[in-house]
This record gives structure tokens, C-alpha cells and sequence, in this order.
């Protein structure tokens, strides 16, 4: 994390009961209009035993991949799109889908003199891993810019974690979803302190701009929200707290 030293951050994790950093990854099903699409596909395996559930859980909910019409991608991260493409047989795990994401992605991610100034762990991470799972789809890409990307979805960029982060409104009836995308990834720290950003942000200034408009947008219209990086299931509200923000997780109520 930047700007916040790293006694301030292990207090507040300490006194939200978080001892150790502990990360989740969501990705989300989206069922709209008879269509299923994904939102983001965790980190196949390239991030270690505890990730990389995604196809597993899918199955586990009836869903076939081959029915999956759209990935739509918050942003070309390896914990967001390195569950595309299995990269022992080199084939789509989604393979009747097209691959929906902001033009700014693949412009940056694809660009050689940007990934020759990154860290070896950049380069790989980041840059290769991204271009190996994205390639297989090329020919099913469908870049935006904003706006509805699926029935219901619609596409609000916040450029800063990358050049084309992006957070989407999902809308049901009267009824709607805001999905931040990687807008915090220490939740408890982030909230308290929307200055703090993270060393992998591809602007940190930006994404700090960006995380304060989708606050005061999920604060003042009182959304549900969800994240990538929320506490499993990860649904809640979030309310203004003295100069920061507080999430309120949401009552986690099962089908009937
Ligand atoms: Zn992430």
C-alpha cells in the first residue's frame, strides 16, 4: 500500500478483528435477459492453490461454461482475466463467448514500450499473462468506451488502477448493483482512507481520484455495491465515517 504508513495500516486491520491481509477474488454470474455473462474469471492458476475456483464454483451452480455468452472484464489483471484461457491446452474456458472490455486495456497491455519500463514481476504478471489469456478470444473481442455492454450492464469507467478500469450498474427493476471492480483491495484501509492506493496501480493519483467519484456515488445514491477484492459474498452499502467511509456488509439471505 502507498500513502499510509505500515503501523497505521496494521492498526486498522487489527481492530477490524484482520490480523493478516487476507484477500478475496470474486468474479460474478450475470443472468440477463435469458443470457448468462461472467464478470471477470478469477486467476486460473497462476496465483496459487487458494484461487483459481472460478470453473469449479460454476459447475457446483449448474452452470456450463459453454453456455456463458459474454466476459465482460473489469480490468487485464491476473486475478481478473487469467481464468480465460487454460493455458495447459492453450483453449478458451469460455469458448461461445465473446470477451467485452474497455479499449484501453488491450491498447495498454499489448503495448511493448510500456511493458519494457515495467519489473520483471510486471512484465510477467502482468503484460505476458495478460496478452496469453486475451489472445485466444481476438477474434471475439468487443472494446467500449462506456455504456450498456449486456442487457442491464452498463459500463462506468474509473481509469486508474489501470488505464481502462472500469465499474459496472447492473439494473433489475427498480433494482441496482454497483460492481467497483478493484476500486479498494484492503477494504477496512481503503474505506478509512481513500487516499491509500496500491504499488501495482498503473496511476495512483488517478486511481485515487477515481475510488473517492464511486464512494461518494455508492454513499449519496445509497447503492448496494460488490468488489473483486470485498469479503466473500461481498455485497454491502457503504456510509460516510468522520473523514473516510465505513462498508455495512449486506444480510446474506440464501435462494429459496
Ligand atoms: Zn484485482
Amino acid at each position: 500500500m502507498r500513502n499510509i504508513g505500515a503501523d497505521d495500516a496494521r492498526r486498522i486491520l487489527t481492530q477490524a478483528f484482520r490480523p493478516a491481509r487476507r484477500t478475496a477474488i470474486n468474479a460474478f454470474l450475470i443472468y440477463s435477459a435469458g443470457r448468462l455473462a461472467l464478470m471477470d474469471t478469477g486467476s486460473g492458476n497462476y496465483l496459487g492453490p487458494t484461487a483459481g475456483a472460478v470453473i469449479a464454483n460454476l459447475g457446483a451452480a449448474g452452470v456450463d461454461p459453454l453456455h456463458i455468452e459474454a466476459v465482460i472484464l473489469t480490468h487485464m489483471h491476473p486475478d481478473h482475466s487469467a481464468g480465460l484461457t487454460d493455458m495447459t491446452t492453450g483453449k478458451r474456458n469460455y469458448p461461445n463467448a465473446e470477451l467485452v472490455m474497455h479499449e484501453n486495456e488491450p491498447a495498454h497491455w499489448f503495448d511493448d514500450a510500456k511493458m519494457a519500463k515495467g519489473t520483471d514481476r510486471e512484465r510477467r504478471l502482468f503484460f505476458q499473462a495478460g496478452r496469453e489469456q486475451v489472445t485466444p478470444y481476438k477474434d471475439r473481442w468487443r472494446l467500449f468506451k462506456a455504456g450498456e455492454v449486456f442487457p442491464g450492464v452498463t459500463a462506468i469507467p474509473r481509469h486508474g488502477h489501470t488505464p481502462g478500469h472500469t465499474t459496472f450498474m447492473i439494473s433489475s427493476g427498480k433494482e441496482q448493483l454497483l460492481v467497483w471492480g478493484d476500486t479498494v483491495h484492503v477494504p477496512e484501509v481503503q474505506t478509512a482512507h481513500p487516499e491509500v492506493c496500491m504499488e501495482v496501480d498503473s496511476d495512483q493519483d488517478a486511481a485515487a481520484v477515481s475510488r473517492r467519484k464511486v464512494f461518494d456515488q455508492v454513499a449519496t445514491d445509497q447503492l448496494l455495491v460488490t468488489g473483486m477484492h470485498l469479503h466473500y459474498p461481498g455485497f454491502a452499502h457503504l456510509v460516510r465515517d468522520g473523514t473516510g467511509y465505513r462498508l455495512i456488509p449486506e444480510a446474506w439471505v440464501h435462494a429459496l
